[in-house]
């Protein structure tokens, strides 16, 4: 039974790799506000069905569906939003998040996973927005779910502004999505659409296991991080639900850095 207080009820939102870590965090949250959830897996579909069990044991929340799919293949994405589109009649806020690391040195870095890497972090926003953009368009104006046409919300990372040495396929993904977001906002905002990026800081999920799965990696990641924890995939949920809602309607083209104060150059504390 839904309440009255959820902040996303009738909607249905779209979120990438979202068998694990912040999708999957992100899913609950926004299930848990009443949106309808899609999601989105690529290779692991018990973790994907484990996420809509989840969901299915709140009452209150919205529906979830699991959708299999490489987030680098545009068929596989077309297929998304139809099969998206056919189950609950549209799209209102479109989340892709999925992403890897294929860390080397520079100069030792293969084209392969140059490719690799832009090929999920970047084209695969690319595509998952235009599909967005293109079914807000095509829907219309539904003022009695939400006072925005549609919402993007693009995962990036701190490295959209931090340099990050040995993993510069990374950090030029995350840095052309950002200048993305803001062009597509600049480009949609008059049609009522909202584009914006979450910017994580260092959060616990599979992506970053080997650094904080021992007590030195701990340690050497919170030298990192101001305030002096390590994220948990939760404090990405909540703030994807509220950016997701009409709380955060006049925000556009914007990044919210949710990083414990990472982004404020911490290694310049004291020195000089
Ligand atoms: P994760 O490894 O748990 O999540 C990545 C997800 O993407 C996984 O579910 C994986 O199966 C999926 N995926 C991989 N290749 C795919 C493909 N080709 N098609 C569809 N899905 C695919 O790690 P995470 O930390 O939850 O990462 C989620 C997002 O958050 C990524 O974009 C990552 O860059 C970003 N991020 C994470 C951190 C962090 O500290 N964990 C910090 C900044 C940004």
């Amino acid at each position: 039974m839904q309440k009255e207080n959820q902040k996303l009820i009738g909607q249905t939102s779209i979120i990438t790799g979202s068998s694990s870590g912040i999708g999957k965090a992100v899913a609950i949250a926004l299930a848990k506000e009443g949106s309808n959830v899609v999601i989105n897996y690529h290779s692991s579909k018990e973790e994907a069905e484990e996420v809509a069990q989840e969901i299915s044991e709140d009452k209150a929340a919205g529906e979830a569906i699991v959708i299999k799919g490489d987030m680098s293949k545009e068929k596989d994405v077309l297929n998304l939003f139809k099969t998206t589109i056919d189950k609950f009649g549209t799209v209102d806020v479109c989340i892709p998040n999925a992403g890897m690391q294929k860390d080397a040195a520079f100069h030792e870095m293969t084209l392969e996973d140059w490719n690799a890497v832009i090929n999920l972090n970047l084209t695969g926003q690319f595509l998952c927005c235009r599909e967005a953009i293109k079914e807000f368009l095509r829907r219309g104006m539904r003022l009695e779910v939400s006072k925005s046409l549609g919402k993007i919300i693009n995962m990036s990372s701190v490295h959209d502004i931090i340099p990050w040495a040995g993993h510069a396929n990374y950090a030029a993904s995350k840095g052309a999505i950002q200048i993305l977001m803001k062009t597509l906002c600049q480009e949609y905002a008059h049609k009522k659409v909202r584009v914006n990026s979450i910017s994580p800081g260092a959060i616990k999920t599979d992506i970053n296991k080997e650094v904080w799965d021992t007590k030195e990696g701990r340690e050497k990641m919170k030298e990192t991080i101001p305030y002096d924890k390590i994220g948990e995939p939760e404090d990405i949920g909540r703030v994807a639900a509220w950016l997701s809602s009409d709380e955060s309607e006049y925000i556009n083209g914007t990044t919210i850095y949710v990083d414990g104060g990472m982004t404020c150059y911490p290694g310049f504390k004291g020195n000089g």
